[in-house]
């Protein structure tokens, strides 16, 4: 990626990406590092690189386990050259910075090949996350059974149907994705900045089997997929904000259902010791996906995020 700093006038900032190709058949593009403080994908997708004999390839599998590298170099979220989150910057600007033109060149350059996508993410360091792949809602019939499939095969515990609703609106990989009809499969491996095995090993035998499912791969042993139980989010409510700053002591784990009026944890005041806590509650029930990471906590910041079954229609 061009970038031109006082500095360095002509100088680029180099990308990963390992193409490797054998004959004709499917495109697969596997991403991770959109979000440079996500971990078991960018292990995942570098171990993967590493593995693959290009003799067992039918087709061509683009890997770019680090993909907003400036912000996986700081251990960000967001990119030290402009503050940009890369998952909300698409479909990306040429020349708008350095985050929009990765996500335009993503979106332009490397989604016109593909066949399928798979972009691996976790909580960073502001949340933890119940491993879960997540696909979009609202595409057509075939468009939305393909996506199924492709999450049955990934065999994520959970996977999570979202309309993308929950923040990045049509600014996401997953919504140009569906833009250009190709299935975008997302994942949430881990979180806290730090490294999930669980979360790792999800990711390696999914994306192997993905790979398979495609006929993208053989002669690679993965274990069949275990089954996935398909969640959504249900509207605002399952999302749950601090409302004020402070020291937030959770109540709930996890994976832990919880009712509409059950305690969400409480938020210490810092300044006035003498002051009892001031109470947060679910206004939903579910399950908890999703739960803020660090302790201190300022107005604004959403502490839960939960998720119920979908229904068999
Ligand atoms: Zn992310």
């Amino acid at each position: 990626m061009p970038h031109s700093t006082d500095l360095s006038g002509y100088g680029v900032v180099p990308i990963p990406i390992v193409c490797i190709r054998n004959g004709a058949g499917p495109t697969a593009l596997f991403m991770a590092g959109s979000h440079g403080d996500e971990y078991e994908g960018q292990v995942a997708l570098a171990g993967l690189a590493r593995d693959i004999d290009p003799a067992g390839v039918t087709g061509r599998i683009i890997i770019l386990p680090a993909l907003n590298a400036p912000a996986v170099a700081a251990g960000r979220r967001v990119s030290p050259l402009d503050a940009g989150n890369l998952n909300r910057a698409f479909p990306g600007d040429p020349v708008a910075g350095p985050t929009a033109m990765i996500a335009h060149y993503v979106a332009t350059v490397l989604l016109a090949m593909a066949d399928l996508a798979i972009d691996l993410h976790a909580g960073g360091r502001s949340c933890d996350y119940v491993p879960c792949a997540l696909i979009r809602s609202g595409g057509t019939e075939a468009e939305q059974r393909e996506l199924a499939e492709l999450a049955v095969s990934f065999g994520a515990p959970i996977t999570s149907i979202s309309d993308g609703s929950g923040g990045g609106g049509r600014t996401t990989f997953s919504a140009v994705g569906q833009g250009s009809g190709v299935p975008v499969l997302t994942a949430e491996l881990g979180g806290g900045a730090a490294l999930s095995r669980e979360g790792l090993s999800i990711a390696e035998q999914g994306l192997r089997r993905v790979l398979q499912r495609y006929g993208l791969l053989s002669g690679s042993t993965v274990d069949p997929a275990s089954p996935t139980r398909f969640m959504r989010v249900r509207g605002r409510g399952a999302f749950v904000y601090a409302m004020q700053k402070g020291l937030f002591e959770p109540a709930a784990e996890l994976r832990a259902v919880v009712q509409a009026g059950d305690l969400a944890g409480v938020i210490h005041a810092i300044d006035r010791p003498w002051q009892a806590p001031e109470p947060v509650l679910f206004t939903e029930g579910g399950m908890v996906a999703c739960r803020r990471a660090p302790v201190l906590t300022e107005a604004g910041d959403c502490l839960y995020k939960l998720l119920v079954d979908v229904e068999p229609a």
